[in-house]
C-alpha cells in the first residue's frame, strides 16, 4: 500500500523530468563520502562541496531539458568506461573461480579449467604451440 503510494508519487514527480541517471547515482555516493568525511574533517570546504553536490543533484533530478542531460550522461559514461576498462580483465579473472589464466610469452592469454589437484599444470598455447607451466593454488571442487 505505502510502497505503491510512493511509486505513484515518484512517477508523478518525475514525468517529463530527468530523474535518476548515472551521474545522479555517482553524485549521491560522492555526497555520502562527503558526509562521512565531514565527521572527521572540520572544514567549511567539505560543507560547501556537500551543498554544491546537493544543489546539482536536485537540478539534474528535476531538469526538463532531457536532451542535454542525456548527452552529459553519455559523456560521463564514456569517461567512466575509459577509467575502468583497463581493470575489467583483472576484475573478471578475480571473479572467475573455475578457470586459471596464464599469459604466454607470445602475448596470448591461456584460460584453462581448474585441475583436480593442487600443483603444477602444463598447457600448450593454441597460438604458438609453446608448452607453459601453470602453478595451480586452487583445485576443482567436487
Ligand atoms: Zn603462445
Amino acid at each position: 500500500m505505502i510502497k505503491s503510494l510512493f511509486k505513484t508519487l515518484y512517477r508523478s514527480m518525475t514525468i517529463g523530468r530527468n530523474g535518476i541517471d548515472d551521474i545522479v547515482k555517482f553524485q549521491f555516493y560522492f555526497l555520502i563520502i562527503l558526509v562521512i568525511l565531514d565527521i572527521f574533517v572540520d572544514s567549511y570546504i567539505v560543507g560547501l562541496l556537500q551543498l554544491i553536490t546537493m544543489i546539482t543533484i536536485g537540478f539534474r533530478f528535476m531538469s526538463k531539458n532531457l536532451y542535454k542531460r542525456v548527452k552529459e550522461n553519455q559523456i560521463f559514461n564514456d569517461i567512466r568506461y575509459g577509467i575502468f576498462s583497463p581493470f575489467k580483465n583483472i576484475i573478471r579473472r578475480v571473479k572467475d573461480r573455475k578457470h586459471l589464466y596464464k599469459k604466454c610469452s607470445c602475448g596470448t592469454t591461456i584460460k584453462t579449467p581448474l585441475p583436480k589437484k593442487i600443483g603444477i599444470k602444463h598447457t600448450t598455447c593454441p597460438n604458438c604451440g609453446k608448452r607453459n607451466k601453470i602453478i595451480a593454488l586452487r583445485k576443482k571442487k567436487v
